[in-house]
């Protein structure tokens, strides 16, 4: 979930009856208690393609097999040990749903149910003192298995694991086991929270595998140090009023978070917008980008959205509060389109020319309409941007400057007057058009970036979580 879909390269001050009804709630707030803390997570499924028509399954580590199924509370249900000897078995459909176990020497039947009419064989190594590991298509994993003939005639494959060691397969495929350990913690803590937000979300199982959910590589990637940071944390989730938060990560933001809604269609309290000083002091590679784009490149974009509009004239981009991008009109001269949220951040992203919107943090300019900005004094002195300024209050102290729905106010010679820093519905006109941002990702929740600037600066994975996820606790 770090990479942008349909991207080919792709990461206060509270009033005071606020801050006394969140203590009060606190207070009042059970401990958490997870429900669920054994993940169905598919490895080859079919929504994917990635559905099989065999699967080889080697007990590393133990020394064989039970089969059986697991239970509506997901525990194990041994019905047969007769895979107790086969270190290494191998699973297809011989017809109709019928689906073999073999031993994969031997060729010995070891066990066999009608899958897609009976339900799932589950499938659990032998333990043989410390756990065990198994290999399945290239990767090793903890816990057992579950597999099920589907309609079309091939096996759907599950990992069914501890939640604990399923974070431990995510952690280091989601950020660099290199990064500082409070930020390790901090994605730890997203990706056991997330999981448990997703029980049974992908209809017979909870989470793939991929960056649809999150990536999971098993025991392939995990270390030390990630592997610590998730015992460090174990059992903990990021909640709001005592219950598990969506939370969504990201690679960098470019300078700002996003709220939900004005990305998805979400409203969710926790998810706000917010200026991101930390995810712009750290490098990113991806810290700033531009790309021009010829109007006729943009009406192919365009086009082969499915969007029906002559060769484009202008744009007029809406901006967030914070800056990010909120939608964009493109206008023939006499049709419009209009896309807006997630769609706003993608529709620019093009493998076809080579030109991406890595993030929803960018500025669009075209070639016939004059800079937008603000100036300090006269009109040649233009400012960079509004996220770096500072101002000189009325008792002489500075201050960074913030922006309030997306406008500030100014003291000009005709008094004050409310100036709009982005350029928000300004029309951009011209026969190229560029764009300008920074950041990779949805800018949703947590900027992986900006959690290890955090941690560089000394602050925990509380304070981390805290600031990227508004008004929660962790329990
Ligand atoms: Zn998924």
């Amino acid at each position: 979930m770090t990479k942008r879909i349909g991207s080919l390269l792709r990461p206060i001050l509270f009033l005071l009856t606020s801050f006394l009804l969140l203590t009060f709630c606190a207070t009042r707030a059970k401990a958490y208690t997870n429900a669920v803390t054994t993940i169905r997570v598919g490895l080859c499924f079919e929504r994917n393609g990635s559905d099989t028509a065999d699967v080889t399954l080697l007990n590393e580590v133990g020394n064989g097999f039970d089969f059986g199924y697991f239970d509506s509370s997901r525990k194990f249900v041994k019905v047969s040990d007769a895979g107790k000897n086969s270190k290494s078995i191998y699973i297809f459909i011989f017809a109709g749903g019928n689906t073999v176990v073999m031993d994969s020497g031997t060729n010995a039947v070891l066990y066999q149910q009608n899958t897609a009419a009976q339900g799932p064989i589950g499938i659990m190594p032998i333990q043989d003192g410390g756990k065990c590991e198994t290999w399945c298509k290239g990767f090793r994993y903890y816990g057992g298995f579950e597999v099920t003939a589907l309609s079309k005639g091939t096996l759907q494959v599950l990992n069914v694991v501890d939640i604990e060691d399923y974070v431990k397969g995510v952690v280091p495929a989601e950020m660099s086991p290199s990064w500082p350990i409070e930020a390790l913690k901090a994605q730890a803590m997203c990706a056991r929270t997330y999981v448990a937000m997703n029980i049974n979300s992908h209809g017979t199982f909870d989470v793939c595998n991929g960056s649809c959910c999150q990536v999971y590589y098993g025991r392939n990637t995990t270390n030390a140090a990630t592997d610590s940071a998730v015992d460090a944390t174990a059992g903990k989730y990021v909640l709001y009023n005592g219950y598990p938060c969506k939370t969504f990560f990201y690679s960098s933001n470019g300078g700002a978070t996003e709220a939900c809604q004005n990305v998805w269609t979400e409203n969710l309290p926790y998810l706000v917008e917010k200026f991101d000083d930390y995810d712009t002091s750290i490098d990113t590679g991806y810290n700033n980008w531009t790309y021009t784009y010829t109007a006729e490149e943009i009406t192919d974009i365009l086009n082969s959205s499915g969007y029906k509009i002559g060769t484009v004239t202008s744009i007029t981009p809406i901006y967030t509060a914070v800056g990010n991008i909120y939608s964009l009109t493109f206008s023939d001269g006499k049709n419009t389109v209009t896309v807006e949220k997630q769609e706003a951040g993608d529709i620019l992203c093009s493998s076809k020319y080579g030109k991406y919107t890595h993030s929803q943090h960018f500025t669009i300019s075209g070639s016939s309409s004059s800079a937008t900005g603000l100036y300090i004094n006269n009109n040649s002195n233009m400012l960079g941007s509004i996220f770096s300024a500072y101002a000189i209050g009325g008792d002489g102290s500075t201050s960074k400057v913030t922006v309030s729905g997306g406008s500030i106010s100014v003291i000009t010679g005709s008094g004050v007057q409310t100036v709009n820093p982005y350029g928000s519905g300004s029309n951009q006109t011209g026969t190229t058009f560029t764009v300008t941002g920074s950041g990779w990702g949805h800018n949703v929740g947590m900027s992986q970036y900006g959690a290890k600037a955090m941690a560089l600066a000394g602050k925990t994975y509380v304070d981390i979580i805290n600031f990227y996820f508004t008004g929660v606790t962790i329990g």
